[in-house]
């Protein structure tokens, strides 16, 4: 009586072929091109203290910011951002005021408004939290 048990199998390694992952190509749609390098979009410069315009001291109405503001000057229109990423137009603010107001030279971008936000830090990402 022999019994015969024939184990098969042992030594046959698995292939899992890895799927191959396609390395997705940064493809940028025409309408989100970035303008060439030497072209200065805007400026941008960080304004720590309260901003008084006409005599009223600006508070942003999403989360009652009364200081350290983004102020943003682009095709000679002012913008003021705070913190929390609220941004709106000032029209009472003119390029004539960037000028005088920025200390220091501001920081010129040449991309987009959003990479000069994030670079400051204004993209909401550091809300409450001083450079
Ligand atoms: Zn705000």
């Amino acid at each position: 009586m022999s019994a015969v048990n024939r184990h098969s199998g042992g030594g046959e390694a698995e292939k899992e072929q890895s799927a191959a992952e396609a390395a997705e190509s940064m493809w940028v749609p025409e309408s989100l091109r970035v303008p060439s390098p030497d072209e200065i979009v805007g400026q941008a410069f960080p304004h720590r203290d309260p901003l008084v315009i006409t005599g009223i001291t600006v508070i942003c109405q999403d989360c009652g910011a009364r200081e350290d503001w983004l102020i943003l000057l682009s095709q000679r229109v002012v913008h003021v951002r705070c913190r929390c990423g609220h941004e709106w137009r000032e029209p009472e603010l003119t390029p004539a005021w960037f000028e005088e107001t920025k200390r220091g030279p501001a920081v010129e971008y040449h991309s987009s408004a959003e990479s000069v936000v994030q670079s400051l830090g204004f993209d909401g990402t550091f809300k409450g939290i001083y450079l």
